[in-house]
């Protein structure tokens, strides 16, 4: 049974948010297509058969068709050798056509993610991996900001969050999501400006810590680990988790779960993300425009 609603409960809908930067995007590069200008042009890795990575970058390569974009998609088997990867890399850096190179990850045991994210030219680093795109991120420069977290503040933008002075609490540290997160929400900009605390699978105290919260943003790959005494009432929680778990009642065997207890936690915050239709979408969104700045800049 649902707790009764006690604050006016929100959804940040992600897929909405997305679709009006897409429709956006589209406009602008049918200007570009109209002056003779070049279109932006994403090139995408994927190795291997990775179910969860296939679906990401068939909804990439979907979203560039709808916007107007280009894009390529790149496969190779999950034993191809680090140098051919690295090669081919090397080949779409030195392409013109090319504006922006995505590599899903997570890539074979077999190949550092790290050796393949930093032989990105950072000039067309979409992702925002490179050290040197985060390095200009943490110095507030202008740079390509990783998708998700960029997605995260497009979205916060979109709803016109007040995030001013504002506890912010991340659940999580990687260097594609959490890491910049924490960065990107104490930037001295709007959205920003929060006071963050990033917390870790070391942190002790973190359900006293998120009561603190006046925006939680969940990224810690557990399905439904906040839960609702882990929330202060009227925050604003952000959900980037999605795991599959089995169903069998689905026809694809799998429902996607994020890191928070919607059911529960919706009741006691202001605006909440939904998994699906949250921050995915908005990772995508992301991903076009940093295609689209990285096509601007060169031409
Ligand atoms: P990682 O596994 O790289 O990082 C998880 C982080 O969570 C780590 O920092 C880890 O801490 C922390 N953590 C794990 N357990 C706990 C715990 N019990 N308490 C506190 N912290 C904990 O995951 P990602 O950042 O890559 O992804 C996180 C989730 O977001 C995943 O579900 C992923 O699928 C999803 N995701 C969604 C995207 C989207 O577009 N919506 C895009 C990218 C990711 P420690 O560092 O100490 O190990």
């Amino acid at each position: 049974m649902l707790t009764a609603y006690l604050c006016d409960m929100q959804i940040l809908d992600g897929k909405k948010a997305a679709q009006a930067i897409k429709d956006e995007l589209k406009i602008d590069v049918a200007q570009l297509a109209a002056e003779g200008k070049k279109i932006p042009h994403l090139a995408a890795i994927l190795v291997g058969s990775n179910g969860a990575s296939e679906t990401y970058v068939a909804a990439k390569v979907k979203a560039c068709d709808e916007s107007g974009f280009k894009s390529t998609l790149i496969r190779f088997e999950n034993n191809i050798s680090a140098n051919k990867l690295l090669d081919k890399i090397q080949e779409l850096n030195t392409d013109p056509d090319i504006d922006g190179i995505l590599v899903q990850l997570p890539l074979p045991k077999h190949i550092s993610d790290e050796e393949v994210i930093n032989a990105i030219d950072p000039d067309k680093d979409v992702d925002g991996f490179h050290p040197v795109s985060v390095g200009r991120m943490v110095q507030n420069l202008p740079t390509f900001i990783p998708a998700t977290p960029h997605g995260i503040m497009l979205l916060l933008k979109h709803y016109k969050i007040d995030t001013k002075g504002k506890h912010a609490v991340v659940v999580g540290r990687s260097n594609i999501v959490g890491r910049p997160m924490s960065i990107l929400l104490s930037a001295n900009t709007n959205p920003g400006n929060c006071t963050v605390t990033i917390c870790h699978s070391h942190t002790h105290n973190l359900k006293e810590i998120c009561l603190q919260a006046d925006i939680i943003v969940a990224a810690l790959g557990k399905p439904e680990f906040v839960t609702a005494d882990m929330v202060k009432e009227g925050a604003v929680v952000i959900d980037v988790g999605i795991t599959r778990i089995e169903d069998t009642a689905k026809k694809n065997g799998f429902k996607l779960k994020g890191d928070v207890a919607f059911d529960v936690v919706s009741a006691k915050c202001s605006w909440i993300t939904p998994v699906p239709g949250g921050v995915g979408p908005m990772t995508i969104a992301a991903l076009l425009k940093n295609t689209y700045h990285s096509c601007r800049m060169k031409n």
